[in-house]
């Protein structure tokens, strides 16, 4: 690139497990996918098409990076969440077609500040003050392999258990929720999903260490600064 008006910004990556680095193009993300999530958020679960929202791609935080409290809340929650890394893209992707689509899986934290998205959800609002927010996208490295990971996902917060279910109860599955992505969006590789997060999501304070894991997935970590 020739003449940039001012120095390009960096491509955010992830590391992948064995050495390489994957480089985010965007973050989607499925709200609304575990029944007993949309309870305790005061709602009724039922199967509409998903509601996908997005974050900006240099919200991800690789391994060891940090997270600070951010600004603007009062209220800061975790929402652990699997997450499918893309090589490839497409529209109209069918559900038996999607998984060629899939580079790996990764585990990643939806950071949400829930005092601003109440105030956007009853007012008929957009989600980005409360959901695209810098730092907001703590992820794990990426494990390759495009098979869909099944068993547990649990998040801790300072060793106390806040949220464990079983990646079954998801209410859109991975090749669900690539194939109705594709038929807003024509997907790209790079491009990162986070898939929704069970039930227990709750409020962080500054020194929390938060751990969260998908069984053969892998573990993501960090303090809240
Ligand atoms: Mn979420």
């Amino acid at each position: 690139m020739t003449n940039l008006a001012i120095p390009a910004p960096p491509v955010p990556t992830v590391p992948v497990e064995g050495g390489a680095s994957f480089p985010v193009r965007r973050i989607f993300c499925v709200g609304r996918n575990y029944a007993a999530h949309i309870r305790e958020m005061g709602g009724e679960p039922e199967k509409t098409p998903p509601i996908f929202f997005t974050k900006p791609a240099d919200a991800v935080v690789p391994p060891g990076g940090a997270v600070p409290y951010p600004q603007g809340t009062s209220n800061f929650h975790h929402e652990i969440e699997l997450v499918v890394a893309l090589k490839g893209g497409g529209t109209d992707i069918p559900e038996d077609k999607a998984l060629d689509l899939v580079f790996g899986y990764a585990v990643g934290v939806d950071l949400t500040r829930r005092d601003l998205q109440a105030v956007a959800a009853k007012a008929g609002q957009p989600w980005d003050s409360s959901k695209a927010f810098d730092a907001s996208a703590p992820i794990s490295a990426i494990k390759p392999g495009s098979a869909v990971p099944t068993g547990t996902i649990s998040l801790t917060v300072n060793g106390e258990h806040r949220q464990k279910a079983d990646l079954a109860d998801m209410i859109w599955n991975v090749p669900g929720i690539i194939a109705e992505a594709s038929k807003l969006w024509k997907l790209e590789p790079g491009d990162l999903i986070f898939t929704g997060t069970p039930e227990g999501v709750g409020p962080m304070v500054r020194g929390d260490v938060v751990e969260g894991e998908v069984a053969g997935v892998g573990k993501v970590s960090f303090t809240v600064g």
